[in-house]
C-alpha cells in the first residue's frame, strides 16, 4: 500500500499498487508545479477525508485540477462533471516511500516546446494539441 500527503497533511489518500510509470506532462499548468502523472480508477484511491481543496480550470474546462486550500499542493485532477469518474489523475509526488529508480518517466507534449525537466528513455508522446506522429 502506498501513502500519500499532501505537504500539510490536507489531503492524504492511499493506493494499493504503486505506479510503475510517471506521466509528465509539460501543459503550462503542470509545468510550473513539476507534477508527475499516474491514472487509477477512482474506486482504487481511499481518500482519509474529503480533500479540502480548491479546483483550478483552464483551457477547454475539461479538467477540475485540485490543490490542496491549505499548502497549494497539486494533489490530483479528475474530469470535470463526473464526480466519481472512472479515471483519476494523482500527483505521484505526493506519495511517501515511492523512489524514482522504480517508476519510469513518460513524457507527453502538451505544451508545444518539447521541454521537459525530467529524463526519460521513451519516445515523447505526442499531445492533445499535437498531431499524432505515424
Ligand atoms: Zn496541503
Amino acid at each position: 500500500m502506498i501513502e500519500a500527503s499532501c505537504h500539510c497533511g490536507g489531503v492524504r489518500y492511499t493506493v494499493d499498487a504503486a505506479p510503475t510509470t510517471a506521466l509528465d506532462c509539460n501543459c503550462s499548468h503542470c509545468r510550473l508545479y513539476g507534477s508527475l502523472w499516474a491514472y487509477y480508477p477512482q474506486r482504487d484511491v481511499k481518500f482519509t477525508a474529503t480533500p479540502d481543496t480548491f479546483v483550478y480550470q483552464w483551457g477547454d474546462r475539461m479538467l477540475d485540477m485540485h490543490h490542496c486550500r491549505t499548502c497549494g499542493c497539486f494533489s490530483h485532477f479528475t474530469i470535470t462533471g463526473e464526480d466519481d469518474a472512472e479515471k483519476i489523475g494523482l500527483n505521484i509526488r505526493l506519495m511517501r516511500g515511492l523512489t524514482p529508480e522504480t517508476v519510469s518517466v513518460v513524457q507527453k507534449n502538451n505544451g508545444n516546446d518539447h521541454v521537459f525537466w525530467t529524463k526519460s528513455d521513451r519516445p515523447v508522446l505526442p499531445g492533445h494539441d499535437q498531431p499524432a506522429q505515424s
